[in-house]
């Protein structure tokens, strides 16, 4: 890829723009080019042109802005600090203040401070951070700055690869969005262009081979449709001067990426300009064209009444045109134009030219310097890269270390914010802070260049303060999480003996305070260690109704293995543990044809669930349960002692379960527990009331489905008024 070779402009075609300019000031320029060309002498640039050219083009961007004359002289005297043996102090004697102090910004920009292992967000971050101390200082720094990389990125065709992407991705990253701000628009287009063309060439030669193929077709279609706007305006007695709008190759790939929409259908879209000479005449203009075609729902802007922040004024809106075809529309004061196409340059054009502007110029610096340094309430969390490549001056705030090291921060980050991004323990520890050698608040607001040194104490840790939303000591998520993480840390001893006292009230609830431990509850929820546990249990990570509903579980299973350790199964309306029963009263073992015996799961065989089985009648012990395959059974001497069994259903089963309430006595209580009862859809078998000065005991006996069945019912009995307490009956 090669790049736009200039040959050296003469001094008159450099200024030939400048129509109005002084002879004083022509002098001056005039002096500088000379200096330039001398001090540059003999230097070469990679394309083999020689240096000076490269001042001259940077110069020229500066005169079609239509810069001051000191800004010229700094632009073609932009380089001779840094490549030639020329100082500051020449530069001052011979020219001015003023364009010894340009040259200065812009070599003080050019040089960074960088060390091997910057990384590139730090590199962007610090010539961001410079970026903005020049600005504050002299905004046309920044314009000589942004000239200078324009020809650079237009002559970048002769660098190395590397270079050519470094430099496109720097362009994309940080001067494009500077332009943009700066309200610069041919700049910004310019810059995003040249990079585009190095970062993505395929698809930049893709959508400039497009663009080139119908350009006759549409320069004509445009042309015409100009010509009518034009006349149908006069007709109206509205004076305007309309054009047609070159689309730029980047933006129509933004929009492409964008929107998921082919070439054809963004290529197709006329795009017009109408510049009439009042805002007044603007509305007049946007209501003859909305009259004429329909517009298009949600297309319109009205960028007069609410300018966007970098001052952009217009009306923008898109019709319909009869061949169905859309035409975009931008209507605008041919001031408003000027300040679109110059943005923060447009108060040098309208100096030279003696129209009085300033007032815009100031509120549109103080617009930035305001972006810049006041303390925007956007909590920002994100990647700083992200929040650059958004929106250069919004949202971050640059601070140092005594050190010199850059902090980074989103903007109203406080001196605990950097604390605790330089390291947790010292946010911990901070106690104050100095900005700039002097004391300040936790809660001041950090601008941009502070130099900032925390103090600290020798030990302790943050302050609950810290955290009140309604005092702004901290900004940032992180410092938040850190802070929150210290007393989390901190409570969590609290927190423990809190859990001990609630799991201790769970288990005397359930009757089970005597034999679960708290080990065994922390086996159940896999917790390792009894205090992590407790602490969950503490926060109300684990809530008491899941402790329950474990712990009944537990028991069922515990029960179900002591009786079969005891060879029997378990019988019903036996007080708890849970004895299973089933639905029909019938024991879990059915003994075929030989009404209810007292059943035995024999110790020989240890038959289980599911299994096959044979009874066989003992003598006065009921009939023992063998396994079909048990050897006992198959040698069995009495066969007329076998019986046939099966299991019983084990879907129905159900566990009988005593529960003691205490209450206040109340008129209706009987009938309360009745309907909670009721609801749960559970049997119940005995209820017994026994009231002793006012309390009143209720011991019911009911017939429980599961574990969470019961931990449910004891929560909603206890949330009975006069309730003081239901738990079941421990065995
Ligand atoms: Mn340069």
């Amino acid at each position: 890829m090669g790049g736009t070779v200039s040959t050296l402009l003469s001094f008159e075609d450099l200024i030939a723009p400048l129509t109005s300019t002084s002879i004083h000031d022509r002098r001056f320029i005039k002096r500088a080019y000379e200096f330039g060309e001398s001090a540059h002498a003999g230097q070469k640039r990679k394309s083999g042109e020689d240096y000076f050219v490269h001042c001259v083009e940077v110069a020229r961007i500066m005169v079609d802005l239509h810069m001051d004359s000191a800004t010229i002289a700094a632009a073609l005297l932009h380089d001779v600090v840094e490549d030639t043996s020329v100082t500051l102090e020449e530069l001052e004697q011979d020219f001015s203040e003023d364009v010894a102090h340009l040259v200065a910004g812009v070599t003080k920009l050019d040089q960074f401070p960088l060390h091997e292992h910057t990384s590139k967000s730090q590199r962007e971050a610090e010539y961001l951070r410079k970026t903005l101390l020049a600005m504050n200082q002299d905004v046309r720094v920044i314009l000589i700055k942004l000239a200078d990389r324009l020809h650079n990125m237009r002559t970048l065709g002769y660098m190395s690869p590397e270079s050519q992407q470094r430099n496109a991705q720097e362009t994309m990253d940080i001067f494009a969005p500077l332009a943009s701000r700066l309200g610069i628009w041919q700049m910004k287009w310019e810059l995003e262009d040249l990079a585009f063309r190095y970062l993505n060439p395929e698809k930049y030669r893709m959508i400039a081979s497009l663009i080139d193929e119908r350009r006759a077709e549409r320069d004509k279609y445009v042309a015409k449709l100009v010509e009518r706007l034009e006349s149908m305006l006069k007709a109206e007695g509205i004076g305007a001067e309309v054009s047609g709008r070159s689309k730029h190759i980047y933006s129509i790939w933004r929009k492409m990426d964008r929107k998921d929409v082919g070439f054809d259908s963004i290529f197709d879209v006329r795009a017009v300009r109408v510049m009439v000479d009042s805002v007044t005449t603007c509305y007049q203009a946007l209501g003859l064209i909305h009259n004429t075609w329909r517009p298009i729902t949600g297309e319109f802007d009205d960028y007069i009444a609410a300018p966007k922040d970098n001052f952009y004024q217009s009306l923008h809106t898109a019709v319909i045109l009869e061949d169905g075809k859309t035409l975009e529309v931008q209507i605008r004061t041919y001031e408003m134009h000027a300040h679109a196409e110059y943005g923060v340059a447009a108060h040098w054009k309208y100096k030279e030219s003696g129209l009085q502007s300033d007032q815009n110029f100031e509120r549109r610096l103080q617009h930035l310097r305001e972006l810049m340094d006041v303390g925007r309430n956007v909590d920002d969390a994100t990647e700083y890269l992200d929040a650059l490549r958004t929106d250069v001056f919004q949202d971050r705030v640059y601070a140092f270390t005594p050190r010199g090291d850059i902090i980074d921060l989103p903007a109203g980050a406080t001196p605990i914010d950097f604390a605790y991004h330089i390291h947790t323990d010292i946010g911990h520890r901070c106690r104050g802070a100095k900005v700039n050698g002097k004391l300040v608040s936790l809660d001041y607001v950090l601008q941009v260049g502070d130099r900032v040194e925390v103090l600290t104490a020798r030990r302790g840790g943050p302050s609950r303060d810290w955290l009140n939303p309604n005092h702004n000591f901290v900004k940032t998520k992180r410092a938040v999480a850190k802070i929150r993480h210290w007393f989390r840390r901190q409570d969590r001893d609290k927190m423990i003996v809190l859990g001990r006292e609630m799991l201790d009230r769970e288990l005397k609830r359930l009757g089970v305070d005597q034999r679960v431990s708290h080990d065994q509850v922390a086996s159940l929820f896999d917790v390792n260690k009894t205090d992590d546990l407790l602490a969950q249990i503490g926060f109300g990570d684990i809530h008491p109704q899941h402790i329950a509903t474990k712990i009944l579980e537990l028991e069922q299973r515990e029960a179900e293995r002591k009786a079969e350790e005891e060879n029997r199964i378990p019988l019903s309306m036996t007080p708890s543990p849970p004895r299973k029963t089933s639905k029909n009263g019938s024991k879990g073992v059915a003994v075929q044809g030989a009404g209810d015996f007292l059943t035995v799961l024999a110790r020989c065989c240890n038959p289980a669930p599911g299994d096959p089985i044979v009874g066989y009648i003992t003598r006065g012990r009921g009939v023992s349960v063998h396994r079909e395959d048990c050897s006992n059974i198959l040698n069995c001497k009495e066969p007329e002692r076998l019986i046939e069994v099966t299991w019983g259903d084990t879907d129905t089963e159900r566990y009988v379960v005593p529960v003691c309430i205490k209450a206040y006595d109340r008129k209706g209580l009987m009938r309360d527990i009745g309907t909670v009862v009721a609801e749960e859809q559970i049997n119940m078998l005995d209820v017994n009331v026994r009231t002793v000065s006012n309390v009143a005991t209720f011991n019911l006996t009911m017939e429980i489905e599961t574990a969470a069945q019961l931990s449910r019912l004891l929560s909603k009995m206890e949330r009975l008024p006069n309730v003081i307490e239901a738990k079941r009956v421990g065995a």
